[in-house]
């Protein structure tokens, strides 16, 4: 049976992008494909609010990741650590042999300015990694304060940033808020299938990739930057997904950019009154998600009990992250879920528990 996705990543795909996957193919180095490419990426500047380059990348998120370390790290690279998904930046660079200095942020609470500030004012430093979105916690760090704060202080340290679960829910103003490096997939927020990465490239990063070596070939902005002057890529594309990506850009505007984000945090608004009525937030009420909720599992239910009733009723939610498995549970409301739906969920689990 079919079940409406409340988990964060994949996210419930709508029919009309459904659809727009299904279409003839067409040769990617055909005028064709470069008419689709550029036209995505016009669309993806628009929303995101920068000047700099785009590229697409037939990858999931952590790939490109893995790419930006490997552009843009020479020297060290500060990390934050306040959950699962800010924690596998720290993994990622390690694994590629790049030097990194971790900031511990407790669980379920953000990375501030100050942090950063204090970090980065003992030098060596050349970039600082933060995670937008903490899937794993339901936490929104402030990227913006962040990055004017790096801009404005130490401006030859490079912002990347994962923004995988917010980006297509949230705002994201890359080039006024000072982010040199922002990446997505395609299978949170925005609601399509998994498969593709968007990523933004500053100026300033770009320079740095010149600078930097081994930077391997799939990722390698220079060799990435060659082709999309084209607007093409190196390798194939996901050619299916940027169709698909095209038609959601549309239904994005005509929606209307501020109204996507409005309901994203309508739905969040809905989902933390509940969760305060029946169970208790887990994270710092400051810096809660806009896109996913983490609910302190107070009246200790069975998440995977729970996840199988709502199986029968169509719906999945997902369990707590890591070490917080049964401890907390997780409502996803991102991408093109409506405030309806997340009523439906918790009227259903109402129903189920006898809340
Ligand atoms: C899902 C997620 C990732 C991993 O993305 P993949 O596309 O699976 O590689 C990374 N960071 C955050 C914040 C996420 O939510």
């Amino acid at each position: 049976m079919y079940k409406k996705l409340f988990i964060p990543g994949p996210t419930h795909v709508d029919d009309e992008i459904l659809e727009a996957m299904s279409v003839p193919m067409i040769g990617h180095r055909d005028k064709l494909y470069s008419d689709l490419h550029g036209d995505v990426v016009t669309k993806l500047k628009k929303f995101l609010q920068t000047d700099g380059r785009i590229y697409l990348s037939a990858s999931s998120s952590t790939g490109m990741m893995e790419g930006s370390l490997r552009n843009c790290v020479n020297k060290k690279a500060l990390m934050t650590d306040c959950g699962a998904f800010s924690k596998r930046w720290v993994e990622v660079a390690q694994l590629n042999g790049k030097e990194v200095d971790v900031i511990k942020v407790d669980m379920g609470q953000a990375t501030t300015p100050e942090m950063v500030d204090e970090y980065l004012s003992k030098g060596g430093f050349d970039s600082v990694c933060i995670t937008h979105n903490e899937t794993s916690t339901g936490v929104m760090n402030p990227i913006e304060d962040i990055g004017k704060l790096v801009k404005e202080k130490y401006p030859d340290v490079l912002v990347l940033v994962d923004a995988v679960s917010s980006m297509g829910g949230a705002e994201i103003k890359v080039d006024e808020w000072g982010l040199d490096v922002v990446l997505a997939g395609t299978q949170k927020a925005f609601a399509l299938p998994p498969g593709l990465c968007v990523v933004t490239v500053s100026e300033a990063a770009f320079a740095r990739a010149a600078e930097v070596k081994n930077k391997g070939y799939y990722f390698n902005f220079e060799v990435l930057e060659k082709y999309a002057v084209k607007d093409q890529t190196p390798a194939t594309p996901a050619i299916s997904l940027i169709n698909a990506l095209n038609v959601q850009m549309d239904r994005i505007f005509a929606e209307g950019v501020e109204k996507r984000f409005q309901r994203h945090i309508d739905m969040a608004e809905f989902v933390r009154a509940w969760t305060k009525k029946n169970f208790d937030l887990y994270s710092d009420e400051n810096y809660l998600s806009t896109t996913v909720t983490n609910v302190d599992n107070t009246r200790g239910i069975d998440v995977v009990e729970l996840n199988a009733e709502l199986a029968k009723r169509g719906a999945m939610l997902s369990n707590g992250y890591g070490a917080l498995k049964g401890k907390c549970f997780r409502i996803a409301h991102m991408g093109d879920l409506q405030v309806a739906d997340v009523k439906w969920l918790t009227e259903q689990i109402d129903d189920i528990l006898g809340l």
